[in-house]
């Protein structure tokens, strides 16, 4: 066993180790500031051009249309979940929301404090899965249709946009999947990702949307901080910006692009889910994950030890335990559904997801 450690987090996560080195010395001195990237002025010529490389970046790299703006906010995921309906609901009154795991449920409780929530899928939808459309209700009248692309719980990934009646804007949560497949941003009214996972560190978000929605008729309660026009017209710098946050955003997908850019990282994706996938498949019922194969996240690959009944809670805490003592970390699933998860964003790579199959193969071989 080698020192080096696997790390299968699920956000805060796993950032490139050459992005770790840049911003760490970037920390102590910023270019030719004189000082460290921490203490530098949001209105100083340096932080200008952070800011401006990393939505120069994002734009070329997911290939934002020109009628679309890219903004950073505070607030993390679940700010975006007040401002999606403080700005975007008071249209109609009334919004669509595509419930398929935790995240997407707690973004339509926090909607409905500001209006009409209605529910997409039929009542009684278990999260393994995107049901049918032919099962969905759409409303030609919601104000956005809402969903969240990957589960970062459930491990459940949409594998084709939802496409809502025409008129209405698609609203998407891409905080777990973002920059790990190519997007058609032309067809969403707006998009949202916080930058923990594979775009960075904590203490940014990034919103990406469409001009026209920036003259929503937005809440009258709207937090000017939340406030998407506010803050896209003053060019993320409004008020005291997360200067370090967007600084390591931009670094990141920086690092994206000089790896090849997002077809290269959804190969990567692909590969390396597809690995766990066919170790899971292949245990003979030892290993199980239950979500629609179609389904599938290849973000996050969360399985259990058996199955209903036969589900083994002590041998899912040894595993993990076992696990981290060969420097295989952080696998241990989410609170709510427990099991296991190994999140394999952007910058976990393929070498990592090797270890750890060739661990759930010994570990199989020695428990079952
Ligand atoms: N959406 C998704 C898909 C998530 O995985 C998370 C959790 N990181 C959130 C929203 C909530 O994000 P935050 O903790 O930044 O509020």
């Amino acid at each position: 066993m080698d020192n080096v450690v696997s790390y299968f987090s699920g956000g805060p996560a796993k950032i490139p180790n050459e992005v770790l080195e840049q911003v760490s010395r970037d920390v102590l001195q910023y270019g030719n500031t004189g000082v460290g990237v921490l203490e530098i002025s949001h209105r100083s010529p340096a932080f200008l051009a952070i800011l401006d490389n990393a939505i120069t970046t994002i734009k070329e790299l997911l290939d934002v249309p020109p009628n679309y703006r890219v903004a950073f906010f505070t607030g993390g995921g679940n700010g975006q979940f007040s401002a999606v309906p403080l700005n975007l609901m008071n249209r109609t009154g009334k919004a669509d929301y595509i419930v398929t795991g935790t995240w997407s449920k707690s973004a339509a409780i926090e909607a409905a404090k500001y209006g009409t929530v209605q529910h997409v899928l039929p009542e009684g939808s278990t999260f393994m899965g995107v049901p049918d459309v032919s099962t969905w209700k759409l409303d030609p009248d919601a104000a956005y249709l809402y969903y969240c692309d990957n589960e970062t719980i459930q491990g459940v990934e949409f594998a084709t946009r939802p496409v809502p009646p025409e008129g209405v804007p698609l609203v998407c949560d891409m905080s777990s999947n973002i920059c790990s497949r190519p997007v058609d941003i032309s067809k969403f009214g707006l998009i949202f990702a916080g930058a923990q996972k594979n775009i960075g560190c904590a203490g940014v978000t990034l919103v990406i949307i469409r001009e026209d929605l920036l003259d929503a008729p937005r809440s009258p309660h709207c937090p000017v901080i939340l406030d998407y026009a506010v803050i896209t017209n003053k060019n993320s710098n409004y008020n005291t910006p997360p200067v370090y946050a967007i600084h390591v955003l931009g670094e990141t997908v920086s690092w994206v692009k000089r790896q090849g850019g997002i077809e290269e990282m959804k190969n990567r994706s692909d590969a390396k889910s597809k690995l766990l996938y066919s170790t899971i498949d292949s245990s003979q019922g030892f290993y199980v994950n239950e979500v629609k194969t179609e389904n599938r996240s290849r973000m996050n690959v969360v399985f259990t030890v058996g199955a209903g009944e036969d589900r083994n809670k002590d041998l899912e805490a040894k595993f993990v335990e076992e696990a981290g003592k060969e420097n295989l970390k952080a696998l241990k699933g989410h609170r709510d559904v427990g099991g296991m998860r190994a999140s394999i964003f952007n910058a976990v790579g393929i070498e990592h997801v090797r270890k750890l199959v060739v661990f759930m193969d010994k570990f199989r071989n020695e428990n079952s």
